[in-house]
């Protein structure tokens, strides 16, 4: 596992630095407990199968005030990379569109980490894709039905209905 932080760099503010960082205890604990849901390990499993490496990047307000970058894979060109943020109430607290069911409120750093993991390399082919299609519209009610929600469903948090559109998640049937 690598982990990496931004920082401020003081000759460029618009260019963040990857300072390489310890593992935070808060994202140790999430990624043990993601890791005791069956498709954690499943996904576990695969990343050992595939000799890959998970990544994650943390931001912070300091060097992305609206936290836009944090929740997304493979932001830098490593379909195995997660920019996350631990600083979840400015996430939520963040100008971004808000849809009933969509679980913003609800959510945790865990279920947030088990929803990023649906859009890693290693983590499709735990559910035998191959090729992310980078469809919104397939990949997010997937990875929110298909991981998020079976990590929402072994803690007993509510589950996530909608992505994009109402019911989107509630209604997505296929691993495809
Ligand atoms: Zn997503």
């Amino acid at each position: 596992m690598n982990h990496f932080t931004e920082k401020v760099n003081p000759e460029d503010p618009s260019e963040p630095l990857l300072v390489a960082t310890g593992l935070p205890d808060e994202l140790r604990g999430s990624l043990v407990k993601f890791g005791a849901t069956d498709i954690g390990n499943k996904v576990y499993q695969q990343f050992i199968k595939d000799g890959a490496t998970a990544t994650f990047t943390e931001v912070t307000t300091a060097t992305d005030p609206d936290l836009q970058v944090a929740w997304r894979v493979g932001f830098n060109g490593n379909p195995n990379e997660i920019h996350y943020t631990r600083n979840i109430s400015a996430w939520k607290a963040a100008p971004y569109t808000k849809r009933p069911g969509d679980e913003i409120q609800s959510a945790t750093l865990g279920s947030l980490i088990a929803h990023e993991f649906g859009h890693t390399r290693s983590g499709l082919a735990a559910i035998g894709i191959r090729q992310n299609t980078f469809k919104l519209s397939v990949d997010e009610p997937r990875a929110s039905a298909l991981f998020e929600n079976s990590y929402r469903a072994k803690y007993n948090m509510p589950i996530k209905r909608t992505y994009r559109k109402e019911n989107d998640v509630l209604n997505f049937r296929s691993g495809n």
